[in-house]
């Protein structure tokens, strides 16, 4: 049976569908409802108010309620937490050393406590549904931000080729894929290439970090690119490496702005991995 995501991102508009065969596609989809109840992808419990309009997942009230700790305030730059009283727009403690390609970073919470346990989950072959519902709390966070800027394309942070054969979903995709729908802008697939299969961030010194992935993307110049605000989704950000070697690419191939979305900010040394 497909997932949630899936069925929800078939284009709807995509053939001219007659009224009776809407009515029996409506009438069928209240019997699978009835029959297999719309869950929480966290808990598995039945949602009783079903999922919010236009969006392919949701968690239950009380794993919202749960999901934690979540970024009030953030630093304008790299999207790490600050206090009420601080100047968000100057930069942080975390990036005050860091000169990132991209505006600015929108994320959902930090990835450390229970966040940390949902991230590793999303990650799972199973967690196409929980990043799903991940992102539509992400895009509500940040609705006021996403409408004023009004962005041209969503793209993903890639992996290697060679690591996509291993892997069922990537979080960042199902993100992308999410936001495009959701915000109704093109999906750039394929607009941004890893050229090089590198080492794992994990345990590298910030220096080797940045040599590690020096380099190692690529953007396509051509219409979805040049000129184009662009919002780019990955699902943790911690050094801003990673993001950075992206919003490098798609500055090279010609976009105007580069603006990075994520569910999860680390901060601490031991998660510095991307
Ligand atoms: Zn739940
Ligand atoms: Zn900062």
């Amino acid at each position: 049976m497909p997932s949630n995501v899936e069925q929800s991102f078939a284009d709807p508009h995509s053939v001219r569908i007659p009224q009776w065969l809407r009515w029996a596609r409506n009438s069928l989809q209240g019997v699978l409802e009835f029959a297999f109840p719309l869950r929480c992808p966290l808990c598995q419990q039945a949602l009783a108010a079903g999922f919010p309009a236009n969006c392919p997942a949701a968690l239950c009230d009380a794993c919202c309620a749960r999901l934690e700790p979540l970024i009030d305030q953030h630093c304008q730059r790299c999207g790490g937490p600050v206090g009420p009283n601080v100047d968000a727009t100057q930069g942080c403690q975390l990036c005050q050393r860091d000169c990132f390609r991209f505006r600015t970073v929108l994320p959902l919470g930090i990835y450390q406590g229970w966040m940390q346990v949902v991230c590793q989950s999303a990650k799972e072959p199973r967690g196409r549904d929980l990043t799903a519902a991940l992102s539509g709390l992400l895009l509500e966070k940040h609705s006021e931000f996403l409408t004023e800027n009004a962005f041209d394309a969503v793209v993903s942070v890639p992996h290697h080729w060679t690591q996509r054969l291993s892997q069922t979903h990537h979080a960042a995709d199902v993100m992308a894929a999410v936001f495009a729908h959701q915000l109704g802008i093109p999906l750039a697939r394929h607009a941004v290439h890893k050229t090089q299969r590198t080492p794992s961030q994990s345990g590298l010194p910030p220096s080797q970090r940045r040599r590690n992935l020096n380099n190692a993307f690529f953007a396509v110049s051509d219409h979805r690119i040049k000129g184009g605000r662009i919002l780019v989704t990955d699902d943790i950000l911690t050094t801003g490496t990673t993001a950075n070697e992206v919003s490098k690419a798609l500055l090279q191939a010609g976009a105007a702005d580069v603006v990075v979305a994520v569910i999860a900010r680390g901060i601490g040394q031991q998660n510095r991995h991307r």
